[in-house]
C-alpha cells in the first residue's frame, strides 16, 4: 500500500489541523500558510492525486466539493464573493499531490 498523503494523515488525525468541516466525502481545512483572511482548503477523503488523475465515477465527489464551496463561503462571512484555485502538478505551481480547492477571501465584517 502507497505511503498516505499529507492531507490523509491530516484527515486521519495523525498530523494536527484546524478542521472546519468533515463528512463522508471530503473535509476542509485552514490553510496553515493563509494567503487571505479567509482560507481553507477542501479535499477529498479519497486521494486523488490532482485533476489530471480524475476517474469517471469521480464525479460525484466532485459535484460534491463545488457545491460545498458556497455553503462554506456563507459560514465564514464572505458570502457571494470569493476566490477559489485548483492547482494541478508541478508546473501548475501544485505542492500536496492530493487534490484540493483553495477557497479564499475576505469577510465583509
Ligand atoms: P498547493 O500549492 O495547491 O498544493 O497547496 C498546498 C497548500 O497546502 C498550501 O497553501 C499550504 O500552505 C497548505 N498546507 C501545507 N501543509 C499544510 C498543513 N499541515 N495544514 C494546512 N495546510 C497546509
Amino acid at each position: 500500500m502507497s505511503e498516505k498523503t499529507l492531507f490523509q494523515k491530516i484527515h486521519d488525525g495523525e498530523i494536527p489541523s484546524d478542521m472546519v468541516y468533515k463528512d463522508e466525502h471530503c473535509f476542509v481545512i485552514k490553510d496553515i500558510n493563509p494567503r487571505a483572511p479567509v482560507h481553507l482548503l477542501v479535499i477529498p477523503v479519497k486521494p486523488i492525486i490532482s485533476l489530471a488523475h480524475l476517474e469517471d465515477d469521480d464525479h460525484a465527489v466532485m459535484g460534491h466539493m463545488m457545491l460545498l464551496l458556497r455553503k462554506l463561503a456563507v459560514e465564514h462571512g464572505l458570502g457571494e464573493h470569493f476566490k477559489t484555485q485548483i492547482n494541478t502538478g508541478e508546473r501548475g505551481g501544485q505542492e500536496v499531490f492530493h487534490l484540493h480547492i483553495h477557497l479564499m477571501g475576505t469577510p465583509v465584517n
